[in-house]
Order: C-alpha cells, then sequence, then structure tokens
C-alpha cells in the first residue's frame, strides 16, 4: 500500500467507489409510511404531525415537541419563543453550522461568538460570563459531533443572569448528558432531521420544551402568528371558522407525510446510534494502533457525556506534515474517500465579516479550523469502509509525513 503513489498524483485508489461522509438509510417500512399518508386524507396539518411530535417528546423525555419545515426554522421559532428582539445579543459558538447564528439575525437581535473549548471543540463554558452584559438574553450552545456541550455550566449563567438557553442538537438526537436525554435539559432543544442527520424527514426539524409558554408561541409562530383557540383569542369569538393573527409568524409547517417518515426513522434510531458506536470503535483502535498516529488527535470524549457521533472529526497535527489540512483533504477526495471539513467558524463568512465581525475574536477556534478533516461516519457504513479510510489515511499521510 504505501509504495504505491497517491492517487492525486495518478496511483491507484484506495476505493473503486466513493465513500460519502453521511448518508440517510430508508428502508421498505419507511416508504410504505410515507405512501400510505399520501393516499390519505390529510397530506399537511394532519394527525400524522402530532403523532410524530408525542413520539420525539417521549424519545427524549420531555413534555412538547413542535416539528417544523427544517432545523433552521426551528431555531428560528426557539429565538422568536425567546423573546429574542432588535438589538438583544445572544451567546453561540463559532465552530458550528451558520444556522445556529443566523437564526439571531433573523429576529434582529447580534449573535455573540464565545471560543471553543480545545479539547471537546464545544463553546467554553469558562469564557462565556465575561461576554454577558444587560443585553444578553440567551446562549445557544452546540453539542458539535453530537457530544453535549457542558450543559451544567451553561445552564447555571444563564440561571443567574435569566437568560433562555436554546440548544443546537442537530447532532446530538440520542446523545446523554449526566444520564440524562438531550432534550430534557435546555429550555429549548433543537433537531435536524437533514438526510445526514441520525433520522430524517427530508428536510424537517423539531424543537422539544418542557415549558408551556415556549410550546405555546412556537406552535403560533410556525402557522403565521395565527391562532384558533377560543380561549386564546383577544379581541372576540365570531364562530368556529374565526382565527386571529396576533404575531408575524410563518409557514414554517412540516407536511404529514415528512412527520410519518420520521416516526418510522425513529423506530431505527436505536440500531442507527449502535451502528454509528460500533464503527466510531473501530475507528478509535484502528487509530491508536496507527503507526501516523502521531500526525493526528482522536476526538476527545468528556466524561459528563455520551455522544450520538454525528461526525468523526480528526485533528491533524500539522508540525508533523509538510503540507497544509487542505492538501490532505484534497489526497484523501482522490482516494475517494468523502472527508469533509466542518466547520468554518461562523463569523469568518463574509456575510459576518460585513456585519463587523473582525478574525482573531476566537484564535482557539481559528487554529483548530485550519487543522480539522471529518471522515465518513453513518450507519450503513460497513466495518471494510472503516479500513478503506483508514488506509488511505496512512497512505496520505506517510506520503507527506515530514
Ligand atoms: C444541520 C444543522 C442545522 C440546521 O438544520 P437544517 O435542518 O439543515 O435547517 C443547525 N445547526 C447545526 C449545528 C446543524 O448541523
Amino acid at each position: 500500500m504505501k509504495n504505491e503513489g497517491l492517487a492525486i498524483n495518478g496511483g491507484k485508489r484506495v476505493r473503486e467507489t466513493f465513500l460519502p461522509y453521511g448518508k440517510q438509510w430508508i428502508d421498505d417500512e419507511d416508504i410504505q409510511a410515507v405512501v400510505s399518508i399520501l393516499k390519505s386524507e390529510y397530506l399537511t396539518t394532519g394527525p400524522a404531525i402530532c403523532e410524530f411530535e408525542e413520539k420525539i417528546a417521549g424519545y427524549v423525555d420531555a413534555k412538547y415537541a413542535v416539528a417544523f419545515a427544517n432545523g433552521t426554522a426551528a431555531l428560528h421559532a426557539a429565538c422568536f419563543a425567546a423573546g429574542i428582539a432588535e438589538g438583544d445579543e445572544v451567546i453561540t459558538t463559532p465552530l458550528t453550522f451558520a444556522a445556529s447564528a443566523n437564526c439571531v439575525l433573523y429576529q434582529g437581535g447580534r449573535p455573540v461568538f464565545v471560543d471553543i473549548d480545545k479539547e471537546t471543540y464545544n463553546i467554553d463554558a469558562k469564557k462565556i460570563f465575561s461576554h454577558v452584559n444587560s443585553k444578553t438574553k440567551a446562549i445557544i450552545p452546540v453539542d458539535y459531533t453530537g457530544q453535549p456541550a457542558d450543559l451544567d455550566s451553561i445552564i447555571r449563567i444563564a440561571k443567574d443572569n435569566n437568560l433562555v438557553v436554546i440548544e443546537d442538537a442537530a447532532h446530538a438526537l440520542g446523545a446523554t448528558y449526566k444520564g440524562k436525554r438531550v432534550g430534557s435539559i435546555s429550555d429549548m432543544t433543537m433537531f435536524s432531521l437533514h438526510p445526514v442527520k441520525h433520522i430524517t424527514t427530508g428536510e424537517g426539524g423539531v424543537i422539544t420544551t418542557n415549558d408551556s409558554y415556549y410550546y405555546n408561541k412556537l406552535i403560533q409562530f410556525r402557522a403565521h402568528g395565527i391562532t384558533r383557540d377560543p380561549q386564546q383569542l383577544v379581541t372576540e369569538n365570531r364562530g368556529s371558522w374565526y382565527y386571529e393573527m396576533q404575531v408575524l409568524g410563518y409557514n414554517y409547517r412540516i407536511t404529514d407525510f415528512q412527520a410519518a417518515l420520521g416516526s418510522s426513522q425513529l423506530e431505527k434510531l436505536p440500531l442507527f446510534l449502535e451502528r454509528r458506536k460500533k464503527n466510531v470503535a473501530l475507528y478509535n483502535q484502528l487509530l491508536t494502533e496507527f503507526s501516523e498516529k502521531d500526525k493526528l488527535i482522536i476526538p476527545f470524549q468528556h466524561q459528563d457525556g455520551e455522544s450520538s457521533w454525528h461526525l468523526y472529526v480528526i485533528q491533524l497535527r500539522s508540525e508533523c506534515l509538510k503540507v497544509d489540512r487542505d492538501t490532505i483533504y484534497k489526497a484523501l477526495i482522490k482516494e475517494n474517500i468523502g472527508v469533509n471539513v466542518h466547520y468554518i467558524p461562523v463569523y469568518l463568512h463574509p456575510y459576518y465579516s460585513q456585519l463587523g465581525y473582525d478574525r482573531g475574536i476566537c484564535p482557539v477556534v481559528e487554529k483548530i479550523y485550519e487543522n480539522i478533516i471529518t471522515l465518513p461516519l453513518f450507519p450503513l457504513m460497513e466495518e471494510s469502509d472503516v479500513y478503506d479510510v483508514v488506509n488511505a489515511l496512512q497512505k496520505v499521510l506517510s506520503y507527506y509525513a515530514k
């Protein structure tokens, strides 16, 4: 293997077919669940949505769940429910998908980025307090890769300063923190149902909460800010047709056939999680015995949480390599290994620069960002796929070793 040339230099590829970094798993039961709704009375706003919400709430051990058109819409709704408005500040992590911060901008607020912990890559709770001021209204921690953030510390700061915690658990369906399921801990928790995430509805998202005030706000925001509940009408009630638009909401509804797919997928979540964990255990074992192991850092896991392993992110030790991460990335892609980078620190995007966020505000994330690579990880991956990834890493890292 070592003596064969890299694919990027015209050598033979480690794999014949491309291995993506993530992928959904849809079976015949899922397809049947969707078809049965397509043949039924309601395509949207029917009973399948409530059923799915009850199942998700039950799974994470929360009182309420509200499903949305996508995870980003769900985050937007959570910011609305938390009362985020013009001029408010919301603390979040830079190492995330842009949606975790964009949802604050949608409400006219300003995201404040607090640097990450260099081991867990989650927001560094020790650095949050110095960013809290009279404008701060909420914290949006992200459970990066599926590993819960330092939730006890975050919730303590939030309680002391009257802040709402909206946990972005897009990666963390099925994760636990100190024995509790993610989804039952923060004021509101968001799960994404995009195809690369743990379960999918095509597009979709959910907020879970134990608070009936947030629950009612979320329901209202999802459908134009309209209410039909006679007890919530504020002017008059002219009959069962009557409704009021009381706030500016959106059409952020999910469809019934998507919700049915979600319920069917949720049945398989334990299997999906188990298969992810098995692949992670094999990665950990192979990369610990790896002859090039001095050239990378495998994911650190804090004892307080149990990750649901959405992503497996390694960090390259640039001091041991002749080339940068981007070169290693290109070489692995040529070997047919679908590596990826999660994420560009949000404030480095041109839109955020234009809003006045400067390079250098979170030095830890900027350094780590240059060296991280996401390895393929999804439930349908076989052991042989994990071996292919490790073989390709071996080939590429030994070639570029200093
Ligand atoms: C996927 C994701 C989202 C957004 O979810 P969508 O369903 O794609 O809108 C938000 N935050 C993080 C961290 C994500 O990975």
